[in-house]
């Protein structure tokens, strides 16, 4: 019985042309014109200024997150339900972290809760100058509610994209909505570099001064001068190659993955009690990217949990993951002030993400359905046979 990943990448005759050509150029060490091509396309794709290629999305969130004014002293607040990532590069700042609950519907923070959070946390006397937003599993956030009421507070937004290449929301793509936006190119994100981020931004100084800051504070004099702290984020040449390559198949990949998505939804839709996050109600799902599918369970239909759906697929050689285990659940951030409504832990004890990759065969995603059924089917059966 063949693996299936949870979202594997996919790599075919283009990428390999496109790396190649950056080997066979001599331009290794370590910029050069893929680079420079790749910051273009990416910024053209996003409707932005300008874009600057990073050696991760989470190196991304930490300059965006220094240009904010995160710093010692200051508070950013986030949303709960998210990678480590999204909270890490707040730490590395030295600013402190505020967690927001979920919407239940999609699993993005809910923009009023988030008003209210940073509403209460000024009055405690907290020096609010940054929020985060996560368009998760590649679904933009509630954008128009959000930035109304971040721009009435004078709270800069930060886009943690990372999941959402290729997403829009009303017509504007994913990565346009903040002050900047991180995106990544991880291994099993919608594209890959293998590894990789980039930066983007509408705001020229913004961008110039983390092109500074990130490889490593370098004056512009003969020799090494430094007057700042600077880091080594930058993307290699032979990295952008590989992106342009997979950037010239995102839209295909995208459309596969929105196939998966919709086997899905059609091969669960007579199950009462399942249902495909962030799909239907109160907005489709039409421009997310469909980067990965997560189905929520209802606990008091079926009486199961994620735990045993992921260990049921996993003992048929089928990757399976839990959404994110909220933040404010991390003993490395127990005790950072949170508002919750039970909505996110809910989402973690009852939410699966199931495989989505690119590359899965529709005998593949048949066989995700009929094993992902007879978890639930086989749970529901003692619980109606005590009723009989
Ligand atoms: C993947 C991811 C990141 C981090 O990106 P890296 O490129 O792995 O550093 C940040 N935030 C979210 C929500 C992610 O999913």
């Amino acid at each position: 019985m063949n693996r299936i990943h949870l979202s594997k990448a996919e790599i075919t005759e283009v990428e390999e042309e496109f790396v190649l050509d950056a080997l066979r150029s001599g331009w290794i060490a370590p910029l050069g014109p893929h680079v420079d091509a790749f910051e273009h396309e990416i910024a053209e794709r996003c409707g932005v200024a300008g874009a600057l290629a990073l050696s991760s999305g989470t190196a991304a969130l930490h300059l965006a997150l220094l240009h904010a004014g995160a710093a010692p002293g200051t508070t950013v607040v986030v949303p709960t339900m998210t990678f480590a990532a999204t909270a890490n590069a707040v730490a590395y700042t030295g600013a402190e972290l505020a967690f927001v609950d979920s919407r239940e519907d999609d699993g993005n923070v809910e923009p009023r809760l988030l008003w209210r959070a940073i509403d209460e946390l000024r009055a405690e006397g907290r020096d609010v100058v940054a929020a985060i937003s996560v368009d998760l599993f590649g679904r933009c956030a509630d954008y128009p509610i959000l930035q109304a009421g971040l721009a009435a507070r004078g709270v800069a937004l930060v886009e943690d994209a990372a999941e959402a290449l290729g997403a829009s929301l009303d017509g504007r793509p994913a990565g346009c909505f903040g002050i900047a936006a991180a995106l990544s190119f991880n291994g099993n994100k919608i594209m890959t570099t293998s590894g990789g981020g980039m930066l983007l931004s509408d705001d020229t100084d913004l961008l110039s001064r983390a092109r500074y800051l990130s490889t490593q504070a370098r004056q512009p004099v003969p020799w090494y001068e430094h007057t700042d702290i600077g880091f080594n984020y930058r993307m290699s040449n032979i990295l952008a190659a590989l992106g342009r390559g997979q950037l010239q198949r995102l839209d295909g990949m995208i459309q596969r993955r929105r196939e998966i998505r919709q086997m899905y939804a059609e091969g669960l839709a007579d199950l009462n009690g399942v249902r495909v996050l962030g799909r239907g109600w109160p907005r489709d799902d039409r421009d997310d990217n469909c980067w990965l599918t997560s189905v929520v369970v209802d606990a008091e239909t079926w009486g199961v949990g994620a735990d045993a759906i992921v260990s049921a697929l996993s003992a048929q050689n089928i990757e399976a993951r839990h959404l994110w285990k909220p933040m404010h659940l991390q003993p490395v951030f127990a005790g950072a002030p949170r508002r919750l409504t039970g909505a996110s832990e809910m989402l973690f004890r009852q939410g699966v993400n199931l495989p989505s990759g690119a590359n899965l065969t529709d005998a593949d995603i048949a066989r995700v359905l009929s094993t992902f059924r007879a978890c639930l089917e086989g749970a529901r059966w003692p619980q109606r046979s005590t009723h009989v």
